[in-house]
């Protein structure tokens, strides 16, 4: 597919080819294809619905049973992982301190956990059943929808809060799907997009390497100019666009190095040897605004 998905121009060019590192038995390569006209980013074909299930079978979101009990246990509260929870609360509490909030392909529901429940009704829409079904058991008091945004059963529900932790890159139809997410809002609700950001130096120098990719999985490649454009043109006001979390930032250039290491050499041996290195791309990064971890708030507008 050559035309653009999004502004349909006929002008795109081939940026780089990604293999699936997830699925060692049955690698599979994808074309990433950029629009020379807005910037958006694509998977090129599409993945088919079978390669999509594939794609997230074997446990794509780890343990859930595992998460919860070492929630319960108060184990997880003092990891690393946690932090970053921890993190997408502040951030969304420094707009707004309670209300309903919706987190889209909320997973486990960590980032659900960990919001203060006299505060706040908290819902999450997962796509892998088998997930809420887990959850639920333990967490009755968690609003859990299985499925996707476009259940009939958020038809009249408005939040005042939606949140997208690395989820957008994920969905078919970007337009429709921020078109759906206006519609749940609630009047001035606010919206909360985290995603790779195409137009970073990781990107870049990573190619085809660069974790963000993480094709079939992510259908869509976003810089901060094309989701922006998306946003207004969605009917959002965009409230500050931010660097994500330089956890995550790190996560991603850790591995991309493994991957690039492990392709060129065979061996993780000179990723052991550049790993001091990624610490200088990340100050590079925030230095020069083209950070690996982008996330927009925004506001509807009426
Ligand atoms: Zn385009």
């Amino acid at each position: 597919m050559e035309a653009c998905p999004l502004c349909s121009q006929p002008d795109s060019r081939p940026l780089c080819r990604t293999r699936d590192r997830s699925a060692p038995a049955a690698p599979s390569d994808w074309l990433i294809r950029r629009c020379l006209h807005c910037g958006l980013g694509w998977t090129d074909p599409p993945p088919s619905n079978e390669q999509i299930r594939q794609a997230y079978s074997g446990g794509y979101l780890g343990d859930a049973a595992k998460t919860m009990e070492e929630f319960f246990s108060g184990k997880l509260q003092r990891s690393r992982s946690w932090k970053n929870e921890l993190e997408k609360v502040r951030l969304v509490e420094s707009y707004i301190r309670k209300g309903a909030i919706l987190d889209v392909g909320c997973g486990d529901g960590k980032f659900l956990w960990a919001l203060d429940p006299q505060r706040w009704q908290r819902s999450g829409v997962e796509y892998l059943e088998e997930v809420v079904q887990i959850v639920r058991g333990r967490m009755p008091h968690l609003d859990l929808i299985p499925g996707d945004i476009w259940k009939k059963d958020l038809d009249q529900r408005r939040f005042d809060v939606i949140t997208l932790w690395h989820v957008f890159e994920h969905l078919p139809e970007p337009q429709r799907v921020l078109e759906r997410l206006h519609q749940l809002l609630a009047p001035e609700g606010l919206l909360i997009l985290a995603v790779p950001n195409l137009a970073s130096l990781q990107a870049r120098w990573f190619g085809g390497r660069w974790l963000g990719l993480d094709a079939p999985r992510h259908l869509f490649h976003y810089s901060p100019r094309v989701l922006r454009r998306m946003l207004l043109d969605g009917g959002y006001q965009i409230q500050r666009q931010m660097f994500g979390s330089s956890r995550a930032n790190l996560h991603h250039l850790k591995h991309s190095l493994i991957h690039w290491s492990e392709d060129r050499f065979g061996s993780r041996l000179p990723y052991y040897l550049f790993k001091w290195t990624l610490f200088l791309v990340n100050w590079a990064e925030q230095l020069s605004g083209r950070y690996g971890m982008l996330v927009v708030v925004s506001k509807k507008k009426e």
